[in-house]
């Protein structure tokens, strides 16, 4: 720690300087000390009126300088500490680690189950790439970081959002707007300067994912989406990589090693088919808790840290999942998975034509989208939707209608638009037989009432209209685009979230 010198100045003089500071403000009045013209401050001209001698002010101006100095070096030494070590921390001691790093990995390595310095030597000689700086990412980077893996790969295309700050904890809110492979590398940088971080600003696909891949000795699967799974899965098992792979939803999640030294069951052998994609939710409208998704990163830095320092072997590895879940009581349970499933098209038992290949997925014909298929709506006529800003108009016509919002309710409790009723889509309003069952009992509402339908980005809402038009309701609208698209266009006080 640097001490500033102001401190010691209003304590120092002989001529009695006593300059008022609050508690908190040494810094702010420490970065402004140097600037300052002395002689024509208040103190000095007051002092000056009250026949202070030459000599005097000479001797203060003296000290202030001789301090200032004090202070510049002060502040230098303790950025040097803020980013690295001293020149004896930069010495192998035994031509391996430094003194820095025997006292920066000291604390891990004597854990028996560690594996002690053999095992760090592991870790410094890795090569380990996580896919997606993400809920799941930014702790499980944090970590590998803080362990001292030698080289990380950080792929991601996205940009941060305020949105992702409150689980994405390696980015801050001054690297809103950059990539967020950026962002973690920059972190990280300052955590450890030891480890070597490559950063690939860019979406995983079919085309890119090999040069990527065949790099690392180790792959973190964070993503949150099926079709980029099963392509990490498939290019892993190609190139004989082990695969770390989590997920989370709201406050739940899993986690897994997969293809363990090509000998362990991929991604496709616990799910050959893929989900239906009108079930899948992502974390932007299922929400998701910032500690929930983070104990799953971090349990998938502690397996990453398992399998580079060998505590799984061939012989002993034996599959598993784990489940995490927040609620009521947080609990991790482990459940013992199948092996290889023979028939499995990634790693299975089956001849190598039958298999996936690495020119399969680079020319397209394993085509990653079409197997997980996309949301697939009931497309609604034109006629039944309307704008935002024509909703706003409807509304300052003071036509009578009914806003139905069809969101969950702790989103209707966070915002609304002002006079809507919430009928949730998601179970009530798609298991409705007529709309009177859900509606408060001293509304009537006639088939032929103008009735428009919202929900968050606009997606339920065209389901909810479909129904309703179904049940002869004609007069049902959805508003496209949702609520984030009223907040755009309308009114900015109604908050995203
Ligand atoms: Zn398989």
């Amino acid at each position: 720690m640097y001490t500033c010198a102001y401190r010691t100045l209003s304590h120092s003089s002989s001529c009695d300087l006593h300059l008022k500071k609050k508690e908190g403000q040494e810094d702010q009045n420490c970065t402004n000390f140097s600037s300052i013209d002395w002689r024509n401050t208040a103190f000095f001209k007051n002092k000056r009126k009250r026949g202070m001698t030459q000599s005097c002010e000479s001797e203060l101006l003296k000290k202030i300088e001789e301090l200032e100095k004090e202070n510049a070096r002060l502040r230098s030494v303790g950025a040097d500490h803020s980013t690295h070590t001293s020149d004896d921390d930069k010495i192998k001691v035994d031509g391996v680690f430094t003194l820095d790093e025997y006292k920066r990995y000291g604390r891990q390595m004597i854990v028996p189950q560690f594996g002690a310095l053999e095992s760090q030597k592991k870790l410094r000689s890795a090569k380990v790439l996580v896919v997606g700086a993400g809920g799941l990412g930014s702790p499980a980077l944090q970590y590998l970081c803080g362990a001292g893996v030698g080289t990380i790969g950080i792929v991601d295309g996205d940009t941060v959002d305020t949105s992702n700050l409150h689980r994405q904890v390696i980015h801050s809110t001054a690297s809103v707007g950059h990539y967020k492979c950026d962002s973690a590398k920059s972190w990280m940088e300052k955590l450890n300067p030891h480890v070597h971080v490559v950063t690939y600003p860019e979406r995983m696909n079919s085309q890119n994912a090999f040069e990527i891949v065949q790099g690392y000795d180790l792959v973190l699967d964070c993503t949150d989406h099926p079709a980029i799974r099963y392509l990490i899965n498939d290019v892993c098992v190609v190139l004989g990589k082990t695969i770390v792979s989590g997920s989370g939803l709201k406050a739940e999640g899993q986690l897994t090693v997969l293809n363990f030294e090509n000998i362990g069951p991929c991604y496709r052998c616990f799910y050959p088919h893929a989900p239906n994609p009108n079930t899948v939710t992502s974390c932007s409208d299922g929400g998701v808790i910032g500690p929930a998704i983070g104990m799953v990163g971090v349990g998938m830095a502690m397996e990453a840290l398992k399998v580079l320092t060998g505590a799984y072997t061939k012989e002993t590895f034996s599959p598993f999942l784990i489940s995490y879940s927040a609620f009521p009581h947080q609990h991790m349970r482990v459940f013992k998975m199948r092996n290889k499933q023979p028939a499995c098209i990634a790693c299975g038992h089956l001849p190598q034509e039958k298999k996936i290949q690495q020119r399969d997925i680079e020319n397209g014909t394993v085509d990653y989208v079409a197997f997980c298929g996309k949301i697939s709506l009931d497309p609604l006529d034109p006629v039944h939707r309307v704008s935002a800003k024509q909703y706003a108009e409807a509304r300052k016509a003071n036509r009578k209608h009914v806003l139905i919002d069809v969101r969950p309710k702790e989103q209707f409790e966070i915002t609304r638009i002002s006079g809507s009723i919430n009928i949730e889509w998601d179970p009530i309003f798609r298991k409705l037989d007529s709309l009177e069952e859900a509606v408060p009992d001293e509304m009537e509402i006639k088939k032929s009432d103008d009735l428009y339908l919202i929900c968050r980005y606009g997606n339920d809402s065209q389901l909810a209209t479909s129904k309703l038009l179904g049940m002869g309701y004609l007069g049902a609208k959805d508003v496209i685009g949702g609520l984030d698209k009223w907040s755009d266009d309308v009114d900015q006080t109604i908050p995203k979230y």
